[in-house]
């Protein structure tokens, strides 16, 4: 088994399976007990609320934990709007968001609200001038993503928010943080952002858990009420079993960051050197994109017909993003890709433990591919 599709999630690493297991069956109790098992579980959510603040730099009281980061970009963009009601009615997206933060804001429009939605250069980069100049006095929240889940693209974050933050001091800005978050430095005291999104199964923690980043001082309104936990920002029992596996997958992301970083980058490079001898394949993904995604195509042959080719031989990769189940990518289409660059897409995506051999393995598979398809390709 080849499994190329670590954008979509990943396979959780042992030592947080082996955490979220002893809670289960141990350290099972709810951490707003006050009982001895009650604080054991407390203990949990609060060690793993450190790990996640060492890695932001930030005090550990700022860190929320939310079911994914679906729910923190909703908590940020509905819970930050509904907190600004008279601050203006403008909201500043890109036109590449991740659905979580496209479909709120298109709920927003529906209620009233202007979205201007930045669009990515040819090439597939962002000038930090477009978010700069989309901004107004008008404008209540921007909300953009790090690093781009089907092509990789890393957008200018620390240009856009150190020039926003000095010209709009009030402007709520979040960050959709998921697939950079410990792949890339994210220091709060550097990165002034108000909000910031991430996910724990994109880190080899399980599904179903990711936090939110709160500054200091920024009030946003809970999407969920109930019982006060998370600072009342997210009402409902921790999922504790969880949050200790998320712990345990922060730890080691941020104490081996960099040798997985070299991974991804070898990974990157030797799939690309490769694809300069097939002629078949075009590269999507620009050259200064976050090495843990390439996303190519093979111009006439459909994603899904070569994505199930390669399912055959055990070998998983995407047609784009997991969340546009089968739809073509409206994303790739904003970055400006061609009609049959967008429909014969496919998104490479490596962790921490994907090896040369298998790479070798996808290649010789797509390889075979090609040749049975070359009938259809132009
Ligand atoms: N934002 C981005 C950029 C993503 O890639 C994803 C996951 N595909 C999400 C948000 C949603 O994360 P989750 O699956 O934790 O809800």
């Amino acid at each position: 088994e080849i499994y190329l599709d670590n954008c979509a999630t990943t396979k959780v690493c042992i030592d947080a399976a082996n955490a979220c297991m002893k809670v289960m069956t141990e350290q099972y109790g709810n951490p707003s007990s006050l009982h001895k098992k009650g604080v054991e579980a407390e203990n949990i959510v609060t060690a793993a609320r450190k790990t996640a603040a060492s890695i932001l730099n930030c005090d550990p009281d700022c860190i929320i934990f939310t079911s994914g980061a679906t729910e923190s970009n909703n908590l940020a963009i509905l819970g930050g709007i509904s907190a600004r009601k008279r601050d203006g009615k403008t909201i500043v997206t890109s036109s590449v968001e991740h659905a979580s933060v496209e479909h709120a804001a298109a709920y927003l429009e529906k209620q009233g609200y202007t979205v201007k939605r930045v669009e990515p250069k040819p090439g597939g980069n962002f000038d930090e001038a477009d978010f700069i100049n989309a901004v107004d006095e008008d404008t209540v929240l921007l909300t953009f993503m790090m690093v781009n889940n089907e092509l990789g693209t890393v957008l200018p974050y620390e240009k856009i928010i150190r020039a926003l933050r000095q010209k709009f001091p009030k402007l709520l800005i979040h960050l959709d943080a998921v697939q950079g978050f410990t792949k890339f430095p994210l220091n709060v005291r550097k990165i002034d952002a108000d909000l910031i999104s991430f996910s724990g199964h994109k880190l080899y923690a399980p599904k179903g858990i990711g936090g939110l980043y709160v500054k200091k001082g920024v009030r946003i309104e809970p999407i969920i009420y109930g019982g006060s936990q998370e600072r009342s920002l997210r009402s409902g029992t921790q999922a504790v079993p969880l949050i200790a596996a998320f712990d345990e997958a922060l730890k080691l992301c941020r104490d081996e960051g960099e040798k997985f970083a070299e991974t991804y980058r070898f990974c990157n490079d030797y799939l690309r050197k490769a694809f300069q001898k097939m002629p078949e394949v075009v590269i999507n993904s620009p050259a200064n994109a976050s090495p843990h995604v390439l996303n190519i195509s093979v111009p006439g042959v459909p994603s899904e017909i070569m994505l199930h080719f390669l399912e055959q031989h055990d070998i998983f990769v995407s047609s784009g993003s997991a969340c546009s189940k089968g739809a073509k990518s409206v994303v790739l289409k904003a970055y400006g890709l061609p009609e049959d660059r967008v429909k014969s897409a496919l998104r490479l995506s490596f962790s921490k433990d994907t090896a040369k051999e298998q790479l070798d393995g996808f290649l010789d598979v797509l390889e075979q591919g090609i040749r049975r398809f070359k009938a259809v390709i132009r």
